[in-house]
């Protein structure tokens, strides 16, 4: 499960930020194309946030829609998938969105 090992970084992260202040909430972007569970993240949160800033830190999980563009026809769409196939029949697309992991927001008690 790397789930594990992003939620200790973004724990690392966000606790760092909070220079000692307790954290109220934590918010998070997950694309769909990222191959993060976001189920996974609150389970390791619970766990990795145990004994720091961000213990009991209200974990808010946004999740981003998967993208990719054609290179061919230039068509944008909607995807679950890294890899497929355009309206158009061509394989040439790339993910433009999707694939993010951040944090967008932290509040401070
Ligand atoms: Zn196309």
């Amino acid at each position: 499960m790397h789930e594990l090992g992003i939620t200790r970084n973004i724990v690392s992260i966000v606790s760092r930020h909070a220079k000692g202040a307790r954290v109220k909430r934590v918010s998070l972007e997950i694309g769909k194309l990222s191959a993060i569970m976001p189920d996974a993240i609150r389970f390791c949160f619970d766990v990795c946030s145990r004994g720091t800033e961000l213990e009991n830190a209200n974990l808010e999980i946004i999740e981003v829609a998967g993208r990719k563009k054609c290179r061919d026809c230039q068509l944008i769409t909607e995807t679950n998938q890294v890899f497929g196939a355009c309206e158009c029949g061509s394989w040439n697309t790339s993910p433009v969105a999707g694939e993010e992991l951040r944090v967008k927001e932290m509040e401070l008690v």
